[in-house]
């Protein structure tokens, strides 16, 4: 047990996370951010963020976050490593806990974002980085002249989808409706591309290529006509959505039934002094900026708590 209790404790180190901490700390709060097992979140495992203000001629995922990172440190915010394993808000001082240190705080900003979901499909976890993978920046460079399936209708998809034309021979994009969800000036990106194409009104049955350790393609069940088909491919993208990473709050706050944080007002939970912040609490927004905006709140929101 860590013997402080500390003002703030911010756990989660994406946009939300960071910005509460750049506005925590400057407001002489001495916080300490638990960063998690995904240091810098979701920003870490995309490409240009395009969208950002302040970034003319965009700027990459990684870059943005660990700049953010930077200005949090500048102003002295302290930061450990891991993942939080329990927590306890049941009374004041609340206790979080980390494995082997447990601390404690009179406010907490939750800002844990969310992950990428799966199909989840026995032969989508058995070949799982060895041909399947949730993450084009990362993996992508492996597929290089080869043909990859991205599955999935949104931003995420059409984005990954792009960038691996980079690399890959073919990329086809499968998505279960007709229409894609994705925003309309991505759309126009992905149908100008000549390495795309559109595989409409499909849902994964199967990955193929267990039986040799490696995708060889994959099954394909148009939901309209019934009609199952093989798809040849050397590598399966999943872009599907994220759920939230709340597993460790439930029983602590309140829920939807999706898994988000509910938010009574601004970034309070239903537990006074306890505060969330990003895609942790926002099934609607989702952008970095978004999460970035909520961080700021919640700082300010945690800052006139203590003060009250
Ligand atoms: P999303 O917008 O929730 O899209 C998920 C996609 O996966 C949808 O097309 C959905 O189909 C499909 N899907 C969900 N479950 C499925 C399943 N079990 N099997 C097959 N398909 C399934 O998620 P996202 O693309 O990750 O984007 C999340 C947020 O981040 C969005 O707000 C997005 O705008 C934002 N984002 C922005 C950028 C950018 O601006 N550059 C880049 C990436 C993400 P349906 O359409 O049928 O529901």
């Amino acid at each position: 047990m860590s013997n402080d209790i500390r003002n703030v404790i911010i756990i989660g180190s994406g946009p939300a996370g960071l910005t509460a901490a750049i506005y925590a700390a400057r407001a002489d709060l001495k916080p300490l951010l638990i960063e998690g097992s995904q240091t810098g979140g979701q920003l870490t495992i995309t490409t240009d963020v395009e969208n950002y203000p302040g970034f003319p001629d965009g700027i990459m995922g990684p870059e943005l976050v660990m700049d953010m990172k930077r200005q949090a440190e500048r102003f002295e915010t302290e930061f450990v490593s891991g993942d939080v394993t329990a927590v306890d808000f049941s009374k004041s001082p609340f206790t979080i806990n980390t494995g082997n240190v447990s601390y404690r705080a009179k406010t907490v900003i939750i800002a844990t974002g969310a992950s990428a979901r799966w199909i989840g499909i026995e032969s989508e976890s058995r070949l799982r980085g060895s041909g399947v993978s949730g993450c084009a920046t990362c993996d992508g460079f492996f597929f290089k002249g080869k043909n990859v399936v991205v599955v999935g209708g949104g931003d995420t998809a059409v984005e990954e989808a792009i960038f691996l034309t980079k690399f890959a021979n073919k990329v086809s994009l499968v998505h279960r409706r007709d229409q894609l969800r994705a925003s309309k000036i991505m759309q126009e990106k992905a149908s100008k591309n000549e390495k795309l194409s559109f595989i409409w009104n499909s849902v994964v049955e199967d990955i193929l290529g267990v039986e040799v350790g490696h995708v060889t393609g994959i099954r394909l069940k148009n939901v309209k006509s019934g009609a199952v088909t093989d798809v040849p491919c050397d590598g399966v993208f999943v872009a599907i959505g994220h759920t939230p990473n709340t597993k460790v709050f439930e029983e602590q706050i309140d829920l939807d039934e999706k898994g988000y944080i509910v938010l009574k007002e601004r970034t309070l939970t239903n537990v006074p002094g306890v505060f969330a912040a990003g895609d942790v609490a926002d099934p609607y927004y989702r952008q970095a900026i978004t999460a970035a905006g909520m961080g700021c709140m919640a700082a300010i929101d945690a800052e006139r708590f203590l003060e009250g």
